[in-house]
């Protein structure tokens, strides 16, 4: 295939810095309940603006393989979408909404609540989703902990062996659970430091997500990518600013 100038100059630019958006959700109803539900109508609205506008939302693993030097650059302007804690709604409202639009989503669940708490999805449901093929499902370390508390109350050593625990048993959950090998971890509350990071790359992870929001560059560190946090209130020009910009 012949490449136009035009697309040679976009394939550089690409390269130079990707300048892809990451947006986290939490939770989706018809009204907005708390600080973390996004309206159904909202979500939609969001979707339509990105497919009018022709961004392209592509899958978290295609960032980050980009940035770990084992893929090719996303488009230019690309936005990823994942999803934090596995709440009832990601199946119930968000998911209808994801296969009318057909977009790639990563969800990062803590599996200690996974068929537990009564706000959560069940193994089942996380199942189904898996397999309607726009589903990664990844992890959020086992039950949630605030690291920094943790790190507080606990002795050195045995912060270490429980944030060990808390990323390596997620993992291990997931594998037997739904047989998906999760590689990626979003930090709970973004709370993430040097030790941190060590810890979950002797666990297996290959990058993580924060809330920093930012649009992730190639200078970002790969274990902590910014994300944009979205809540009801992104409509209008509070979504878009979350957006790489047209010609960047
Ligand atoms: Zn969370």
């Amino acid at each position: 295939m012949r490449e136009t100038p035009r697309s040679i100059h976009a394939h550089t630019a690409a390269i130079e810095d990707p300048g892809v958006s990451i947006l986290v959700y939490h939770r989706f109803g018809h009204a907005v309940t708390d600080a973390m539900t996004v309206r159904t109508s909202t979500f939609r609205w969001q979707l339509s603006y990105l497919r009018e506008h022709r961004y392209a939302i592509i899958p978290l693993d295609t960032l980050t393989s980009y940035l770990l030097g084992h893929g090719p650059p996303p488009p230019p302007r690309s936005v990823v979408i994942t999803a934090d804690d596995g709440h009832q709604s990601v199946f119930t409202e968000m998911l209808p909404i994801v296969r009318e639009y057909h977009v790639p989503v990563t969800l990062f669940v803590y599996p200690s609540a996974i068929s537990n708490a009564p706000y959560a999805m069940t193994w089942d449901e996380l199942d189904a989703l898996h397999r309607t093929g726009l589903f990664d499902i990844q992890s959020h370390t086992y039950w949630h902990p605030n690291f920094k508390t943790e790190k507080r109350r606990l002795s050195p050593v045995a912060y270490r062996a429980f944030a060990t625990m808390q990323l390596v048993k997620s993992r291990t959950v997931l594998k037997d659970k739904l047989g998906v090998e999760a590689d990626l971890i979003a930090w709970p509350f973004g709370i993430y430091d040097d030790e941190l990071i060590r810890i979950a790359r002797d666990a297996g992870y290959i990058a993580g997500c924060t809330l920093d929001r930012r649009i992730v560059t190639r200078r970002e560190h790969i274990m902590a990518l910014p994300r944009f946090l979205v809540t009801d209130s992104a409509s209008g020009r509070n979504f878009t600013s979350m957006l790489p910009e047209e010609n960047r």
